[in-house]
């Protein structure tokens, strides 16, 4: 099946390798001791244009990084990022760029290795990951792309055989990541920042030809793609307000030019509803708790806006000016998103005067009840009244009466409210057997149960128990 010239189905065309050298290092993976694939992912390898059956059995050393797939020229990119507000220097410290994928229908996606050894931008850092936070990105990422929401995807997790020392030591594990780019703001803020931004606009007409192709030919294309970031940020940051995602590290160098969903870190779902709601355990002030995403959505956005103002303008005031108008689109974004959303939710099928009072209102008793966000609007969906506080309060009741005045439709609420997510209990379950006893079972059955998530899940409630979530932490950087 898979010739010598198209590997796998593997068809390398490495053009971030072609930019300016400041860009990256060329550095290969660090070999690992006994690699041994414990998941991969047929289907994506599938609509990627890949032998998956040839992939899944001999496809280990490829993706523990010890040898290379035809094509690839590994680098690690350089970037920086304004980490919890501060400006650092950082880069691929454990991610090897091996390339990009053109697949059969002419999409290019850039596949990386994450946990495969040092660079130069590792600093004090191991280069390496473990092996639960690697499958607990592959099984949220899958479960964000399931919920219709743009993420980078997971191919495949393998273990390395060596240990990894964090608190005490871990199972060793390399994840390969599938992604429109890993342009981030923080390459931009790199570009800007080194050597007077010389580099900044070979970095901008790279961007534009790769994610926003129609913009290259508009007048004023630097303007043009920060509108276009803002926009697809603004959606992106709706989509995850909608669904209960707290991304908990919306550093700089953690929000792609592409849109896409990248890090997932100390990611986590909330159960009961609550605005203030944080779950990394560094987060102390709640920077980026699930109310404030918006806001440091903007602020990050606004750095974005800063780094291009060279292109806008000779002239700084009028570079600014742009600047500033540009960034002022963000909030009707954000508000036109969040309304169609919403109304989607709600299953609206027609916008009305009141809307917004509306959906406001249900958050605000959902909070007071401290209801469990998921499966309220599912309740909702299905026509059902729980047996929970929210359902039984006066106000609530009242406000069931003005939704229900609106008609909505519930075969589109029910394509829109997902009956499950990604519970942190279930998702700590399906780790720790896997990472204490080498049993994935409970992965696999999670991960069946996440892909679907607008199908009520076959065996009973127990991935739609909200357990307490106080008191759940999650961790960057493991
Ligand atoms: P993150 O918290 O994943 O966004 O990572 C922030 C920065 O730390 C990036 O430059 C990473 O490459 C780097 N980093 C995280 N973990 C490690 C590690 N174990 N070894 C080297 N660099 C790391
Ligand atoms: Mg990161």
């Amino acid at each position: 099946m898979s010739d010598d010239k198209n590997q796998f189905g593997w068809n390398f065309d490495n053009t971030y390798a072609r930019l300016s050298d400041v860009f990256f290092e060329r550095v290969n993976p660090t070999p690992a001791r006994s690699p041994v694939m414990v998941m991969f992912n047929e289907e994506l390898a599938r609509s990627l244009g890949l032998d998956a059956a040839e992939l899944a059995k001999q496809g280990q050393n490829y993706f523990a990084g010890n040898t290379l797939f035809k094509g690839s020229e590994p680098i690690a990119m350089a970037y920086a990022g304004h980490q919890f507000g501060r400006i650092n220097m950082l880069g691929d410290g454990r991610a090897n760029l091996l390339g990009e994928h053109v697949t059969p229908k002419g999409e290019r996606f850039d596949i990386q290795l994450k946990g495969a050894g040092r660079t130069r931008y590792s600093r004090r850092g191991d280069g390496l990951a473990a092996l639960g936070p690697m499958l607990r990105e592959y099984i949220i990422s899958e479960a964000m792309f399931a919920l219709g929401i743009p993420t980078t995807r997971s191919l495949a997790v393998v273990t390395t055989g060596e240990q990894v020392i964090r608190e005490t030591a871990l199972p060793g594990a390399v994840l390969t990541r599938v992604a429109s780019s890993h342009l981030r703001v923080g390459t931009f803020e790199f570009a800007a920042g080194f050597e007077q931004g010389k580099n900044l606009r070979e970095l901008a007409d790279y961007t534009l030809r790769r994610h926003y192709p129609d913009l290259v030919s508009h007048p004023e294309p630097y303007v043009a793609l920060l509108k276009a970031v803002i926009e697809r940020q603004a959606s992106l940051i709706v989509k995850w307000m909608q669904v209960g995602f707290v991304h908990g590290v919306m550093n700089t160098d953690n929000m792609t030019i592409s849109g896409e969903t990248i890090d997932y870190g100390p990611c986590a779902f909330m159960d009961r509803f609550s605005l203030s709601t944080v779950f990394s355990s560094i987060d102390v002030q709640g920077r980026y708790s699930y109310g404030q995403q918006p806001s440091i959505g903007q602020w990050n956005l606004a750095r974005f806006a800063e780094t291009l103002l060279p292109l806008f303008s000779a002239n700084q005031e009028e570079a600014i000016a742009k600047a500033e108008e540009a960034l002022d689109t963000y909030a009707e974004h954000l508000q036109r998103h969040w309304a169609t959303g919403m109304r989607g939710k709600l299953g609206m099928v027609s916008a009305g005067e009141d809307d917004m009072p509306l959906f406001n209102r249900l958050l605000e008793l959902m909070e007071r009840n401290q209801a469990d966000y998921t499966n309220t609007f599912r309740a909702l969906s299905n026509g059902v009244m729980l047996d929970e506080a929210l359902f039984k309060d006066a106000d609530f009741l009242e406000w069931h009466k003005a939704w229900q005045a609106r008609k909505p439709d519930l075969k589109l609420m029910r394509s829109r409210n997902p009956a499950v997510i990604p519970r942190n209990h279930m998702v700590e379950k399906a780790l720790s057997a896997a990472v204490e006893r080498g049993d994935y079972s409970v992965v696999q059955r999670l991960l069946e149960v996440v892909q679907n998530p607008f199908v009520e899940p076959g065996d009973g409630d127990e991935f739609k128990k909200a357990a307490d979530d106080e008191g759940y932490q999650t961790f960057c950087g493991t």
